[in-house]
């Protein structure tokens, strides 16, 4: 029997990220996010800013269940992140894709076999491999490279082969700390145009960043951080100024 299909919205209102009161201390200093509430739609990109140690990659590892609150409750795609059993975490992290600052690439792989790898983690056949991986690195401008090592790479084609990797298991939301602290203007403004154009294509992207020309020229949703706590949130907002 034919089952008719439910047409798939690439973007819907629905919450797909909430922080609830969500504090969180280390074992020592003073806590790294205080009573944070964040409420982020699918479909969104949303850039979290301010100073180096308010919080905001305390933030984004809570968001992956790397680190757990210290008090309030955290909900991702569903997932209650406070009663999530163990067993359970990778089958969540599936729908997250991430980038960090450093790149994070395995050295002596290709960019072929490092993108490849993502695909493996999740039992992937070799068939879907050989389609997935030529399409995303065509995607991220690096069809030509994929024999390349890391170290045979500039700094922008390595976050490039990063945001590949990221991407290739088509993960919901998109995770990014500081993706272009290590990369030159130009560089910067490729990676933030892709992160960009992914968001189009219906992925909720999350920037954290410390670049103000880019956050003030993209007219995105702002949420800025100081001390562990979220002092402005806007709509086509800008860096604010901590003067
Ligand atoms: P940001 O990413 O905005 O620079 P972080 O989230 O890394 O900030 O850090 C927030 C605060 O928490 C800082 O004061 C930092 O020193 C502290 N902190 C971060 N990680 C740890 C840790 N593992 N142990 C103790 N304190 C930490
Ligand atoms: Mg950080």
């Amino acid at each position: 029997m034919a089952v008719k299909k439910k047409r798939k919205s690439p973007v819907t209102e629905s919450e797909i990220i909430t922080l609830t009161n969500v504090s969180k201390a280390y074992s020592t200093g003073a806590p790294a996010l205080k009573d944070v509430n964040l409420r982020i739609s699918r479909g969104e990109f949303v850039f979290i800013v301010g100073d180096s140690g308010s919080g905001k990659s305390t933030l984004i590892k809570l968001l992956l269940r790397e680190l757990t609150v210290s008090s309030g409750y955290i909900n991702v795609m569903g997932y209650d992140l406070s009663k999530i059993k163990h067993r359970k975490i990778p089958k969540f992290r599936r729908n997250l894709g991430i980038v960090f600052q450093d790149f994070r690439l395995l050295k002596d792989r290709n960019v072929y076999e490092n993108v490849a790898f993502a695909q493996r983690i999740i039992q992937k056949s070799n068939k879907e491999i050989k389609k997935n991986v030529p399409s995303i690195l065509a995607i991220v401008g690096l069809a030509g490279k994929y024999k390349a090592k890391p170290r045979q790479l500039s700094g922008g084609e390595q976050q490039r082969v990063a945001l590949a990797r990221a991407l290739v298991n088509q993960p919901t939301i998109l995770l990014a700390d500081e993706p272009t602290g290590n990369l030159d203007p130009k560089n910067s403004w490729e990676i933030m145009k892709l992160l960009e154009q992914i968001n189009e294509n219906g992925t909720t992207v999350i920037v954290v960043t410390h670049n103000r020309e880019i956050v003030n020229a993209m007219q995105k949703r702002v949420v800025t951080l100081r001390r562990g706590v979220i002092i402005s949130d806007e709509e086509k907002g800008g860096y604010i100024d901590e003067d």
